[in-house]
C-alpha cells in the first residue's frame, strides 16, 4: 500500500474500492492540469456568448489578449494546486478523495462565475464547489476512465488555447504585413501626432486664461502653432467624443455608447491614412473607453492599451479577479464602517500587485511610442500616431514622484477616498473644502501631464522628428466640479466645463505659425482637417469641414465654412454612475454652441437652456425664458434642430 492509499478514509464500497485505489498523485496531476486548461477556455467561450447574446453591455473591459490569458491563469492556478494535492496525497496529508473532489469543486468556479456576473460571488462560488463535489464523487468512482478520458481530451483545449493565443499574434503580424506591403505615400509626406489629453477641460489651463499655471508646455506649443479658443467636443465622454473625431461623424449617427462599441460602419481616420500607405499606431491609457475593445483602434496596426506586464497580466481570470475584487471592497466597507483596517495589509500588497499596473500613466505612454518608432520597420513610411493620456481622469492621484503643485497629499482616510473613490463617493452633500480639495488634487493631475506632453515633445526634437511632423494637442472632454448643482465628473451635462476643450495645431517645426481662432469649432472637424493639412486633396474623406482654411486665408476676409458645434450626451447620474444603470431613465441632451451663445436642449422633462457665454462663462444665468433673448432661443433652437434632423431620441442611441 502506498502513501497516498493510507490517507484514504474508511474503505468505501466493495466495487468500488479497487478503482478507487488507483487513484494516484500523478492522476491527480494530470486532472488538475485538464480541470485548468478545460476550464479556463471554457471560462473565455463563456464569455464571449455572454456579450454576444446575453448581456446589455457589448464591452469586455479586458484587453483582446484575455483569450488565452485566462487558460494560462487557470492553468497555472490548478497546476500549482494539482502539485500540492499530489504531494500532500503523497505525504498522507490529505485523501485522495478529498483531493480529487477538492479539485472537481473548483472546476466549475470559473465557469459559474463567468456565466453569471452580477449574482453574488460568494453564493455561486458555494453553487459551483456543490456541482462540483458531486463531480468529484462520480469520478472518484470511474478512476481508470477518468485518466483515460483526461489523457486522450487534454490535447483539445490546448489547442484551443493555441488557437487563441495565434488569432492575436498572428493577427498582429498579419496587419503588420500588409502595412508593409502598401506603396509609400509621395516622398516627404508629413507625419501626424494626435494627442489626447482625456478629460482636461479648457478652463483649467493657463493658456485659455486658468489663474493657476497649469499648461506650461501648452503655452510654449501655442506659440509656434494654431490655437482654438473656442474648440467644442462633440460629446462629454470619452467614447462618442473619441469617435466623432475619428470618423467625422456626429454621436447620434454612431454606435458608440456606455455599452457598446464602435461598430466599423464609419471609415476612420486610421484606416483612410493606412490605407494611404501610412504606418498607423496607437497607446492609449483610457482602458475603458479607448481600447482596442471600443472599437476605436480600427485602422491601427499597432494598438498598445493594457498594461500586460508583470501579475497584472493575470487578473483577467475571475478564479482573481472576483476574490482579489471582493476583498477591496470588504476592506473599503470595513474601514468606512467600523475603521477597522484588517484587510489593509492584503490589499496593498497581493491586490496592488495584480492592480497597480492597470492604470497607465503618460511617462509609459511616451515610453511606448518612442519604442515604437525606434524599432518600427520601415522607418522612410511616414505615421500617424494618436496618445491618449489618462492622468487628469479620476482619481486624481499624481503618478510616483510627481509633484504637489496646487493640492496636497490626502491627510486622512476622507481625503484618500475622495481622491481614489471619486466616481463612486456620493457628491450630494460634499463640503466645499472637500470640493476645493479635489479640485486642487485634478490641477495637479493636469499640471503634470502637461510635463509629460513636455517630455514627449522635447523627445520627438531630439529625434529631429518635429520638422516634419503636425503634432495636434486636444481633449476629449472636460470636467465639472460642482459649478451646476449636482454636477460632477463627465458625461453627466453638456454645460463648459465638460464641453469647452483645448485644441491645438503645431506645424512642422520650419512653418512657425503663432495663431489664435476665436470662433467655435468642433471637434468632429478634426478628420476632415488633417487629411487636408496631409495635402491629400481629398475634401469627400470624411465628412465635416476642414479647419485649415480658418488659418490658412486669415487675413482674406471670406466666410469660412466650418460644421455646427454640436454635442450630444446621453448623461449618466453623477450620484449613480454606474453605466449599467443607465439605459432605462436618462434622457438625451443635445447642445449647440455658437456666435457666444450656448443653447442646450434636453429630451423630455429637461427642457431647454440658454446662456451668454461672453458675459456669463460659467454659464449662471438661464435666458430660456427671457424674452429679450426670445430671437436668439428661437434662431438657436431651428439650428440645432437643423443639424440634427428634429429634437434627438433616446432610441437614436440604442444600437
Ligand atoms: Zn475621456
Amino acid at each position: 500500500m502506498n502513501a497516498t492509499d493510507s490517507a484514504e478514509p474508511s474503505p468505501g464500497p466493495a466495487a468500488a474500492q479497487p478503482l478507487v485505489s488507483r487513484l494516484g498523485a500523478l492522476d491527480l496531476l494530470l486532472v488538475s492540469i485538464w480541470c485548468g486548461l478545460t476550464a479556463g477556455v471554457l471560462e473565455v467561450l463563456i464569455v464571449i456568448l455572454r456579450k454576444q447574446f446575453v448581456d446589455w453591455n457589448k464591452l469586455y473591459w479586458m484587453p483582446r489578449q484575455f483569450v488565452w490569458l485566462v487558460p494560462v491563469a487557470d492553468l497555472a492556478i490548478f497546476s500549482v494546486l494539482g502539485v500540492a494535492l499530489a504531494l500532500l496525497s503523497r505525504l498522507g496529508r490529505v485523501g485522495r478523495s478529498v483531493a480529487i473532489r477538492l479539485l472537481c469543486g473548483l472546476f466549475f468556479v470559473p465557469m459559474v462565475w463567468a456565466a453569471f456576473p452580477l449574482i453574488y460571488g460568494p453564493a455561486s462560488f458555494v453553487l459551483a464547489v456543490g456541482l462540483g463535489v458531486q463531480a468529484g464523487a462520480f469520478v472518484e468512482r470511474r478512476a481508470a476512465a477518468v485518466r483515460r478520458f483526461t489523457l486522450l481530451t487534454c490535447a483539445i483545449p490546448a489547442l484551443v488555447l493555441l488557437g487563441f493565443a495565434g488569432w492575436t499574434f498572428g493577427g498582429d503580424r498579419l496587419l503588420a504585413w500588409k502595412e508593409a506591403g502598401r506603396p509609400l505615400p509621395s516622398p516627404g509626406s508629413p507625419n501626424v501626432v494626435l494627442v489626447v489629453l482625456d478629460t482636461v477641460a479648457a478652463e483649467h489651463l493657463a493658456l485659455y486664461g486658468y489663474d493657476r499655471p497649469t499648461s506650461p508646455t501648452l503655452e510654449t506649443l501655442a506659440d509656434r502653432g494654431i490655437l482654438f479658443r473656442r474648440a467644442v467636443a462633440p460629446s462629454s465622454w470619452t467614447l462618442p467624443s473619441h469617435a466623432s473625431f475619428f470618423t467625422g461623424r456626429w454621436p447620434y449617427e454612431l454606435s458608440a455608447g456606455w455599452l457598446t462599441p464602435l461598430d466599423r460602419q464609419a471609415p476612420s481616420l486610421a484606416e483612410y491614412l493606412s490605407r494611404h500607405g501610412y504606418a498607423t499606431a496607437g497607446f492609449v491609457a483610457n482602458t475603458w473607453y479607448c481600447s482596442a475593445d471600443s472599437g476605436l483602434g480600427r485602422g491601427f496596426t499597432v494598438y498598445r492599451d493594457y498594461l500586460l506586464d508583470d501579475l497584472g497580466a493575470f487578473k483577467y481570470a475571475v478564479l482573481i479577479d472576483r476574490p482579489l475584487e471582493g476583498a477591496r471592497q470588504l476592506d473599503n466597507e470595513l474601514r468606512r464602517r467600523f475603521g477597522i483596517d484588517l484587510l489593509r495589509p492584503f490589499v496593498r500588497t497581493v491586490w496592488w500587485r495584480f492592480n497597480a499596473s492597470s492604470r497607465k500613466d503618460a511617462a509609459h505612454v511616451n515610453a511606448e511610442l518612442l519604442g515604437w518608432l525606434s524599432n518600427r520597420p520601415d522607418p522612410h513610411r511616414p505615421f500617424f500616431a494618436f496618445l491618449n493620456y489618462y492622468d487628469a481622469h479620476y482619481p486624481y492621484e499624481l503618478p510616483a514622484g510627481a509633484i504637489h503643485r496646487h493640492g496636497l497629499r490626502p491627510r486622512n482616510d476622507r481625503e484618500v477616498d475622495l481622491i481614489q473613490n471619486w466616481r463612486t463617493v456620493d457628491k450630494r452633500n460634499l463640503m466645499p473644502g472637500e470640493i476645493g480639495f479635489v479640485r486642487n488634487s485634478y490641477d495637479d493631475c493636469v499640471t503634470a501631464l502637461d510635463e509629460q506632453l513636455g517630455r514627449l515633445v522635447d523627445a520627438l526634437e531630439r529625434r529631429d522628428l518635429l520638422g516634419n511632423t503636425w503634432l495636434v494637442v486636444l481633449s476629449d472632454h472636460g470636467e465639472s466640479f460642482g459649478e451646476h448643482k449636482g454636477d460632477f465628473g463627465h458625461g453627466t451635462s453638456l454645460y463648459q466645463t465638460q464641453l469647452h476643450v483645448p485644441l491645438l495645431v503645431v506645424p512642422p517645426t520650419p512653418q512657425r505659425t503663432r495663431m489664435r481662432i476665436d470662433v467655435e469649432v468642433s471637434l468632429r472637424d478634426l478628420p476632415a482637417t488633417i487629411v487636408d493639412l496631409l495635402g491629400f486633396q481629398d475634401p469627400r474623406a470624411f465628412p465635416g469641414e476642414s479647419l485649415v482654411p480658418l488659418w490658412a486665408q486669415a487675413g482674406a476676409g471670406r466666410p469660412v465654412e466650418t460644421s455646427p458645434a454640436i454635442s450630444v450626451v446621453v448623461p449618466t447620474d453623477p450620484v449613480e454612475p454606474d453605466p449599467l444603470k443607465l439605459m432605462e431613465s436618462r434622457e438625451v441632451w443635445a447642445s449647440l454652441t455658437q456666435d457666444g451663445w450656448s443653447y442646450i436642449l434636453g429630451e423630455g422633462t429637461s427642457g431647454e437652456q440658454l446662456y451668454h457665454l461672453k458675459d456669463d462663462p460659467g454659464e449662471r444665468l438661464d435666458h430660456a425664458r427671457d424674452p429679450a433673448a426670445a430671437d436668439r432661443l428661437a434662431s438657436m433652437r431651428a439650428a440645432l434642430n437643423r443639424a440634427t434632423g428634429g429634437p434627438l431620441k433616446l432610441e437614436q442611441f440604442k444600437p
